[in-house]
């Protein structure tokens, strides 16, 4: 499942080949799972609209879109149809959903469950074979803006980042994972990040001293910032054609190297489950 840094990965990708092109027509499939607004409605609503920027909120990919030229009563000159945000196409990846910038010619993939043609020629496909992810079209006219249930681990500020664990009996290990949170945060990165602040996983997570998340803090946004800059490599080869490679090139210190030496202090890394998953931590380095 891609994790925060993938879907900046993908997000960067994307918006660098598509920023301010302009969608010329909509085409959805006829599974229901992965439209949380109907295929109908979002077809519609993305007719016409300029691609103003491209970006992630927590695990989702935001795609900000200006006012339909359709809408002519609304729109008084281009300048505005291009630069004001009037409307947003959301993409949730789910477990295996690929978000596409191809050429119409190009083959389709089986599970293809949208493509939008693009006025440059391109064409923008979402592909998906387990249907997990999720599509939602949102005009700003009628509601909100998108805005994921947790805080942004980069930019969340000390005190924020304190009061989330403030008086919370779950580990540290589940709370990171918990989505409404934090963001984006999965079972690689909540590891890294907790061998990375010499925190051990099954602490309590109300019981840590203010200085020991103030460096879980940090060692999560560098985590996460080293493994975008890896991710950062692969994004022509993942948004072009197939596969995720290069995503997992990261140097992991502790995860799924159970039993091999800890990279600082040499002793063998440990594996248990907490909250359902495979932890891996070093008992040493961790305390
Ligand atoms: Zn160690």
């Amino acid at each position: 499942m891609p994790e925060l840094p993938e879907v900046e990965t993908i997000a960067r990708g994307v918006d660098a080949r598509v920023r301010r092109d302009r969608i010329v027509d909509a085409w959805f499939g006829s599974h229901p799972e992965p439209f949380k607004t109907p295929p109908a409605r979002q077809a519609k609503g993305l007719r016409e609209r300029h691609i103003i920027a491209v970006h992630r909120t927590g695990k989702h990919i935001v795609m900000e879109l200006g006012r339909s030229s359709g809408d002519r009563a609304q729109v008084n000159n281009s300048r505005e149809q291009t630069t004001e945000i009037a409307a947003q196409w959301i993409v949730h990846l789910g477990m295996t959903g690929r978000l596409l910038v191809t050429t119409p010619e190009a083959p389709v993939a089986k599970h293809t469950h949208a493509r939008l043609s693009l006025a440059s020629g391109r064409e923008l496909r979402f592909v998906d074979p387990r249907r997990f992810g999720r599509l939602e079209f949102r005009d700003l006219r009628k509601g909100l803006g998108f805005a994921g249930p947790g805080a942004e681990p980069l930019t969340i500020e000390a005190e924020a980042f304190a009061q989330l664990f403030h008086g919370r009996t779950l580990t540290i290990k589940a709370a990171l994972l918990n989505q409404t949170l934090l963001a984006g945060v999965g079972n690689i990165y909540a590891d890294e990040s907790l061998f990375r602040a010499g925190i051990r996983p099954r602490r309590r997570a109300g019981r840590l001293t203010r200085a020991e998340l103030e460096k879980l803090r940090e060692a999560l946004r560098t985590v996460l910032e080293h493994a975008i800059r890896l991710g950062g490599s692969s994004v022509s080869d993942y948004v072009d054609a197939e596969g995720v490679r290069g995503f997992f090139q990261l140097e992991h210190c502790v995860y799924q190297r159970t039993g091999e030496p800890c990279r600082t202090c040499g002793n063998a890394i440990k594996r248990i489950v907490l909250a359902g998953r495979s932890t891996h931590y070093c008992a040493h380095c961790q305390k």
